[in-house]
């Protein structure tokens, strides 16, 4: 990545960049995409591990709680949407439908 283009992520969105880059290079996420094309990542972070779909903005870790009105996203929201934008379709696993619709019930709709 080119300097200015870190320096830019950085002034978008705080020091949850770095974290959600730390994530990714540590192979912590995973990606599912289901028949009818739903994505979802999930994201095993230091403090437990959270389903993120495409286009969320919303987390149900501690840190968005807290933190979400200063730092709009959390680390495991970037490093999500950061790996379903540039992953090819080949890297997400599938997914049945009935089996994501029950994640979004669990873990993402509070
Ligand atoms: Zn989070």
């Amino acid at each position: 990545m080119r300097r200015e283009d870190a320096v830019a992520l950085n002034w978008m969105f705080g020091t949850s960049i770095t974290s959600a880059f730390e994530l990714i290079d540590d192979g912590s996420i995973s990606l599912f995409r289901s028949p009818k094309n739903k994505c979802v990542a999930h994201v095993i972070g230091h403090s437990g591990d959270y389903w993120i779909p495409a286009g969320a903005t919303t987390c149900q870790c501690m840190a968005f709680k807290l933190n979400h009105l200063k730092d709009k996203y959390c680390k495991h929201i970037l490093a999500a949407a950061f790996c379903i934008g540039i992953s090819d379709a080949n890297e997400f696993q599938s997914m049945a439908d009935s089996d994501m619709e029950q994640i979004f019930e669990q873990h993402v709709f509070q």
